[in-house]
């Protein structure tokens, strides 16, 4: 026990599970990586408004100062730039490993790098969570069902997927990184939390990101025709960036390891997807075909009932409501005026 009088426990009497700094308070240290993304952003501004201390990494591949300047300056709130790909310590409760690049158009620009963001990245996010203890959170995806010949997808179904493909580099990348939670979960009984996320939008997208929601809303608010791949015939389902923040802190913070989907399972054509887009953004938006692209999946719909049950969590929002937020967004990072 400690020393009479001092109330301060001597180190030796902590044994191994000395911490490398002692903790002043209860709160939550929590690390998210990709914290400089689309969805990174809005998760951090989630945790540093809940009181969280939150350490923001990033490369900035992808994400963007400018997504986080708001929390630069709060005392809960630190950023560092730094690759995944390479070891780093830190000591933290929480690992909410976001770092990869979610767009087709980047993920497949330099694949080799995509392929070592999602294997040796989490590689060295595991072997972090493991020497802190820190239970870690992985953003895997709906991809790993590759395009799917079950409808809806179920956690249980194991995929469709193409090793040598294009996307390969992502959605093979993410069920390697899938295996190596479950095998630190098993080998060193690490806290695991595997989160598939489904097509998520909302603002703070990159302009240039290249996925469907964010090129149809910047295409119809510059008034230049919105790009339909293929017939437009496949399917998505969008879920708003909100619900997505609010289901992976149930998951991180419930008993429940995963894979746990995360979206929601309304469902549209990309042909139907333009038709909102021009009802709710502009009226007099055009549609224009282009070639798709390859191992494009047909259709994609989540079976949230996991989450339902194990998490008390469903979406909230649905398209219209949330195009609505993207577009006042996309408007004034375009430049446009609001009202037009
Ligand atoms: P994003 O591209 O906006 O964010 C990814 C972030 O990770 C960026 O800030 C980028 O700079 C950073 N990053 C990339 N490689 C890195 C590296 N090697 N080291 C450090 N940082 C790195 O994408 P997003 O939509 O915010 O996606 C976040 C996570 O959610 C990703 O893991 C993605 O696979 C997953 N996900 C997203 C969706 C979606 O629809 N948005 C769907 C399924 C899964
Ligand atoms: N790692 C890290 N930060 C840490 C602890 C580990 O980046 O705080 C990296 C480490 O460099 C290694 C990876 O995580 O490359 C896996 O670590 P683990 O201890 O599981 O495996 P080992 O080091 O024994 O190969
Ligand atoms: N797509 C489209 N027009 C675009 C961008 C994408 O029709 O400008 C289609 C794409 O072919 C795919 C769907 O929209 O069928 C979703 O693509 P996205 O890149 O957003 O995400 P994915 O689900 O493929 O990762």
């Amino acid at each position: 026990g400690a020393s009479a009088g001092s109330g301060v426990p001597k180190a030796s009497d902590l044994g191994t599970k000395v911490r490398a700094k002692p903790r002043t308070s209860s709160t939550n240290r929590v690390l998210v990586t990709g914290g400089a993304g689309f969805v990174g952003s809005h998760l951090c501004d989630f945790l540093v408004a809940r009181g969280d201390t939150v350490i923001c990494l990033d490369n900035f591949f992808t994400g963007d100062k400018s997504n986080i300047a708001h929390l630069i300056g709060k005392p809960n709130f630190e950023l560092i730039r730094h690759d995944v790909v390479e070891p780093i310590p830190l000591e933290v409760d929480q690992v909410y490993h976001l770092a990869c690049p979610a767009s087709p158009v980047h993920y497949k620009y330099n694949p080799v790098k995509t392929i070592k963001t999602n294997v040796i990245g989490t590689l060295n996010m595991l072997g972090l969570a493991k020497r802190v203890r820190a239970r870690f959170l992985l953003t895997s995806t709906s991809e790993v069902y590759g395009d799917p010949l079950q409808h809806p997808q179920t956690e249980d179904y194991w995929g469709n997927v193409n090793p040598i493909g294009e996307r390969s580099c992502y959605d093979e990348g993410k069920r390697v990184a899938e295996t190596l939670a479950f095998d630190y979960h098993r080998e060193h009984n690490l806290e695991v939390r595997v989160a598939r996320i489904f097509n998520t939008y909302g603002p703070r997208m990159a302009l240039d990101d290249g996925r469907v929601v964010s090129n149809f809303v910047s295409q119809a608010l510059m008034g230049t025709p919105m790009t339909v791949y293929g017939d437009g015939s496949q399917t998505r389902s969008f879920q708003y960036v909100s619900d997505l923040v609010a289901g992976l802190v149930a998951l991180m913070d419930g008993d429940h390891t995963g894979p746990m989907n995360i979206g929601n399972p309304g469902e549209f054509t990309m042909l139907e997807l333009a038709n909102v887009v021009k009802e709710v953004v502009n009226p007099d938006a055009k549609i224009t075909f282009r070639p798709n692209t390859a191992d494009d999946p047909g259709r994609r719909k989540p079976d949230i009932t996991r989450a339902k049950t194990l998490l008390g969590w469903e979406p909230k929002v649905a398209l219209r409501d949330g195009l609505v937020k993207m577009k006042d967004d996309f408007a004034e990072r375009l430049g446009l005026n609001k009202s037009k």
